[in-house]
């Protein structure tokens, strides 16, 4: 077993360094490079830092590189590094997962590399990413994108920022964000949620601005709710994402962002309510103040819920006692 897994994990270095040499060394990776240099922002720092790499269109070109370095195919599909079709007969054709991508390398928290993710470099062309499969060594609920790099430095500051892309990460990290992570294009999980309250005590969440995200963002308040690590939430303007935000407005707008632009997960619950209701119409804003103070009811801390709802009474114009009121009948029936 021990042997089986420092050879998927050699295969999965060897690919990495090929996919890496690929982009930053020849010729072929001369439009990957322009995308990620031009495109995107990156620095040749950066690309370096990240091992980041181009996977050519021919479906057998890892394949046969590492055929010729002493591999299987079937050792290789066990690395999620190629997959394969069945034929008549028993046979099999195999062929390279990643094709005409950008690679991202994941690694462990020791920094060995456990898989990858690819995205594609034509718009619109089939997935935008893909990863790789489950794998002995590659589980994705039990790893976090940029952990082995960010640890330090959220263990350092306290604080981690969660995103949900590696572009996200990628492009914090290069803005001085070093405390930056995220999931490998599944969602938070328990395990996830395990692994950062282990390691700091404040974590916050920054995905897109949009449905999904936000969606997103809801989800995870949730699944921290055993309170180990306090929850922040930062929020960029509708529709972007990080990313698109560092771009758009510059490192420095980002990072005075991360600093003081997070607002507690209580507010952002209270701002996504808000949405859901027509406030200029007097019914739905009463329906959206008892709401609200359901909300408030639920916190733990009577000083949380009185800060609340005096937000809550001067926004609305209404009487502190009122909402108390309204607040004591929605705990006695809670
Ligand atoms: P980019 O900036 O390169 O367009 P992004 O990270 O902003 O990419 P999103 O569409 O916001 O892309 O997706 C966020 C994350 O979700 C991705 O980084 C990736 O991990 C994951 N993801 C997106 N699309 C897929 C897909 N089709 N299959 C698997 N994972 C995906
Ligand atoms: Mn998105
Ligand atoms: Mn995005
Ligand atoms: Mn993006």
């Amino acid at each position: 077993k021990e042997e089986e897994k420092s050879q998927l994990f050699q295969a999965l270095e060897l690919a990495a360094k090929m996919y890496h040499h690929l982009l930053t060394q020849t010729q072929y990776g001369h439009s990957a490079r322009e995308y990620l240099l031009r495109r995107r922002g990156l620095s040749k720092e950066t690309i370096l830092t990240f091992q980041l790499g181009i996977a050519p269109p021919d479906g057998q070109f890892l394949l046969s590189f590492l055929k010729k370095r002493g591999f299987s195919e079937q050792l290789l599909e066990r690395a999620g590094l190629v997959g394969s079709k069945d034929l008549s007969n028993q046979r099999k054709r195999y062929f390279d997962r990643f094709r005409g991508r950008i690679i991202l390398p994941i690694h462990d928290t020791q920094g060995r590399v456990i898989g990858f993710g690819g995205r594609s470099l034509q718009a619109g062309q089939a997935a935008k990413y893909i990863n790789s499969p489950e794998t002995i060594l590659f589980q994705k609920s039990n790893y976090l994108y940029n952990f082995h790099r960010a640890r330090a430095s959220i263990r350092k500051q306290q604080q981690a920022v969660l995103f949900e892309g590696y572009l996200d990460v990628i492009s914090a990290w290069q803005a001085g964000v070093e405390n930056a992570i995220a999931v490998l294009g599944t969602s938070l999980t328990e395990s996830h949620v395990k692994i950062i309250q282990r390691n700091t005590k404040q974590v916050i969440l920054c995905f897109d601005s949009d449905r999904a995200g936000t969606q997103a963002t809801l989800r995870a308040i949730d699944l921290f709710h055993d309170g180990a690590c306090t929850v922040k939430v930062l929020q960029m303007p509708s529709g972007m994402d990080p990313d698109d935000f560092i771009r758009a407005q510059g490192i420095d707008a980002f990072k005075e962002q991360v600093s003081i632009g997070a607002i507690s997960t209580t507010a952002f619950r209270l701002e996504q309510l808000k949405r859901e209701y027509q406030l200029t119409d007097d019914d739905q804003r009463m329906g959206f103040i008892s709401q609200a103070v359901k909300l408030i009811a639920q916190l733990p801390r009577p000083v949380e819920r009185d800060h609340y709802l005096q937000k809550l009474a001067k926004e609305y114009h209404l009487s502190l006692d009122a909402l108390r009121q309204e607040l004591r009948h929605a705990k006695f029936k809670q």
